[in-house]
């Protein structure tokens, strides 16, 4: 009796581990191996723009790179869109269905840091990818090229498009190509973005919107001729006052957060300039736009008072995301297909190190990367300008952990982490779940009209409507110092 027994036991692990491959169908898997064989160059791909590490809107080399690559492969490249001279979209393919994969490649201003799990800047001072872009940009590049390859051995019907979208860490590269129309015959947009896990998301965010606040006064001497000068930098400051009183009037979910980019050029002159860079967030626009018009009030209150003048250059405008669980379920599906994220010895070694300088806390721990997460109904309290997209294509963005569990966006330890074979292998595992999921959608138009249902159904009559007035050109300057 003892003998069968223990060969079930042995025997029901083989079953479903077969069972588990045999879902991977064989072209599917010779799409896989072929993936494999690449990840190397793309990995090399996403290196050389963690090096180049460029701020949103000076992505020139980056996204020549990425050009450079989807070139090669035969796609159709629209450069220089929505004005934008790094914003770009490449296209292969005839006819419906149009599926997008979006990709963004702009570093942050500080974050330059050593591909080790010591804080250690390349160069002190400098931009880094702290948010993994160069990995976003990547993956989505490799993905989109692996699809169009199998689309053309398999003479699949249909058009897969890449769209190189700058300047997503607050420049808004996005809300500029939506307002320019280039999503509006698109059929879905698939994205991803770098983090600590895998999983699929059917949560949302915070929409948000940003400007720049100009006050213009006039100047004089500070001690000798005090009356003679109106200080934009008070005009500041009673904006800055009024924000704060008015923060207690609005609804919980409010975020509100400012700098003043310029305060006056020296203490014994009444400065005749000076500019205040704002943010508001909130979880439904509407609602932000009622906010927004507050804040807009509180600076025409700092002129009125000052005697000072005010202009309002507007930056970006992101609707908090509009999920598709139609899509999310797909890009689960494919997450559990294809399994984690496994570290070799060095990796292991590295992570571990870099997991001693992380706040300890309740978020997810070492091995957890090997893991898929139950797909996230969470609300971020961040933005991101992929929510305008979202409101008029069906759109879905899952994460894969090409960071050390725990490791939060914008820190020293992403920007090593995405420079290095742990984040490149997160890396590869999206690009894969990418292309699996939008040759899932290319070969079963019911997924196509399921997803698109979904979105009309959350949409709930909500049109799309662009934040950015039609004159407004894109802010390429917005990282300059005013
Ligand atoms: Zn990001």
């Amino acid at each position: 009796m003892k003998k069968p027994f223990l060969i079930t036991l042995i025997a029901i692990p083989l079953l479903f581990a077969a069972a588990a491959r045999a879902q991977v169908p064989a072209d599917r898997a010779d799409l896989l191996k072929k993936m494999d064989a690449r990840a190397q160059h793309f990995a090399d791909v996403s290196h050389q723009i963690w090096e180049f590490a460029e701020v949103g809107y000076k992505e020139v080399r980056s996204s020549e790179l990425l050009k450079s690559e989807l070139r090669a492969a035969g796609f159709q490249i629209q450069e220089k869109v929505a004005d934008i001279p790094t914003a770009f979209f490449a296209s292969w393919g005839q006819g419906k269905p149009v599926i997008g994969i979006l990709g963004e490649f702009d570093a942050l201003p500080g974050l330059s840091q050593e591909a080790i799990p010591q804080q250690k800047a390349r160069v002190a001072g400098a931009p880094g990818h702290g948010c993994g872009h160069n990995l976003f940009g990547s993956a989505s590049d490799f993905a989109a090229i692996s699809v169009k390859e199998y689309l053309a051995e398999k003479k699949i019907p249909g058009t897969i498009r890449f769209y190189g979208t700058p300047a997503e860490e607050g420049g808004g590269g996005k809300i500029y190509m939506a307002r320019a129309g280039v999503f509006n015959d698109c059929d879905i947009v698939l994205t991803w973005h770098p983090a600590d896990a895998n999983r699929a998301n059917v949560g949302s965010n915070l929409a948000n919107i940003t400007a720049k606040f100009r006050f213009y006064g006039k100047p004089a001497h500070a001690a000798a001729s005090p009356d003679k000068g109106r200080s934009a930098l008070d005009a500041v400051m009673l904006m800055g006052n009024a924000v704060e009183f008015m923060r207690e009037h609005v609804p919980q979910e409010t975020r509100i957060h400012y700098i003043i980019t310029n305060g006056g050029a020296s203490p014994n002159t009444v400065p005749d300039f000076a500019e205040i860079y704002c943010y508001a967030r909130y979880p439904s626009m509407p609602v932000l736009d009622g906010i927004w018009a507050r804040i807009v009030k509180c600076a025409q209150a700092g002129a009125l008072a000052t005697e000072t003048r005010m202009e309002m250059e507007l930056i970006n405008s992101a609707y908090n995301v509009l999920p598709n669980g139609v899509l999310a379920t797909m890009f689960d599906h494919n997450l559990r297909l294809l399994g984690g994220v496994h570290y070799t010895p060095e990796e292991q070694a590295f992570a571990e190190a870099l997991s001693k300088t992380l706040q300890p806390g309740d978020g997810l721990k070492l091995g957890s990367q090997e893991k898929i997460q139950e797909i996230s109904h969470d609300v971020s309290y961040a933005s991101s300008d992929v929510g305008d997209v979202s409101w008029i294509v069906p759109t879905a963005e899952m994460n894969t952990a090409t960071w050390v569990p725990g490791t939060a966006a914008h820190s020293w330890q992403s920007a090593a982490t995405s420079g290095m074979s742990i984040g490149q292998k997160g890396m590869t595992l999206a690009a894969k779940v990418l292309a699996m999921t939008a040759l899932d959608l290319f070969t079963d138009p019911k997924q196509v009209q399921a997803a698109k249902a979904d979105f009309d159904k959350r949409r709930a009559g909500n049109e799309y409507k662009s934040r950015v007035p039609a004159d407004q050109k894109p802010p390429l300057n917005y990282r300059d110092k005013p």
